[in-house]
């Protein structure tokens, strides 16, 4: 081994050692767009940081830098944004985010704003920067084209809070073309019906907030929060929130925008 490499691996071990004992998780967010939305960008942050509390042992991480952007992408509709992770790490056994993007187009912020959906499609495309969907394949938990997710904890977590106890995998979207397919539970008839797979508060997996298409009022799974441990989190089961842009909802448009990890398409 080189001086460096022994300078790195000393540095390593001792970010390690002083992180394990005090386990924290903080997203940072660089953003650069119009002021009056960055309350929603805050928002995303904490909503994922209540649930989030760490890494799996070993982990030297705490975080990471989301660079946050409005821009002019194609006008009203088509391509609302994209996001995912920008770099990432393997390390004790999982590929991790270590930086992420996200990009909204400019002219189509205020129509989401007035229709209650903004928050959650910046919840939505945060947790594809997290690692929903995006770092499936990477740890093992996702062949594509299998439609299948077998990731331990995501699964065990499906097969009780959806009574499916003979499952061997939660469903994986495999239509939405690319972008969507292979990142997001699955949902039918691109989003347009009701799955069957409901909660114990009868909610239907359509309304979740990492399918491939927003339908209000979302929820957040225990089944997601639980996949996080499968790509290297640690979570608070406890923390799953009600999501508080319910409200909006009961006097917004009705929504139907395609959440995609790269592309995004709406129709109202
Ligand atoms: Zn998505």
């Amino acid at each position: 081994m080189n001086k460096k490499l022994a300078k790195l691996a000393a540095a390593v071990a001792l970010a390690a050692a002083s992180l394990s004992a005090n386990a924290t998780f903080d997203i940072t967010i660089d953003y650069t767009g119009d002021s009056q939305y960055q309350t929603y960008f805050n928002q995303a942050e904490s909503f994922w940081e209540n649930i989030i509390t760490g890494y799996q042992a070993g982990s030297f991480l705490t975080g990471f830098t989301i660079a946050a952007n409005i821009e002019y992408i194609d006008g009203a509709y088509g391509l609302l944004g994209s996001a995912g992770p920008t770099s990432g790490v393997l390390y004790g056994g999982y590929a991790m985010t270590t930086a992420g993007g996200m990009r909204f187009d400019s002219a189509d912020m205020s129509a989401m704003a007035t229709s209650g959906s903004l928050g959650d499609v910046i919840r939505h495309e945060m947790g594809h920067v997290i690692g929903i969907g995006t770092w499936w394949e990477e740890n093992g938990l996702y062949v594509s084209g299998s439609g299948q997710y077998t990731g331990a904890n995501g699964l065990a977590m499906y097969k009780t809070e959806f009574n499916k106890p003979s499952a061997t995998y939660v469903p994986v979207e495999l239509g939405g073309g690319a972008g969507t397919a292979g990142g997001h539970w699955n949902e039918i008839d691109n989003g347009a019906g009701l799955t069957g797979v409901v909660d114990s508060q009868g909610r239907d997996m359509r309304n979740e907030l990492m399918t491939g298409w927003l339908n209000a009022p979302t929820f957040i799974s225990k089944t997601t929060v639980a996949s996080l441990q499968d790509i290297g989190y640690t979570v608070n089961m406890n923390a799953v929130p009600e999501p508080e842009s319910m409200l909006l909802f009961a006097f917004g448009l009705p929504v139907l925008v395609g959440v995609a990890r790269r592309r995004k398409a709406a129709a109202a």
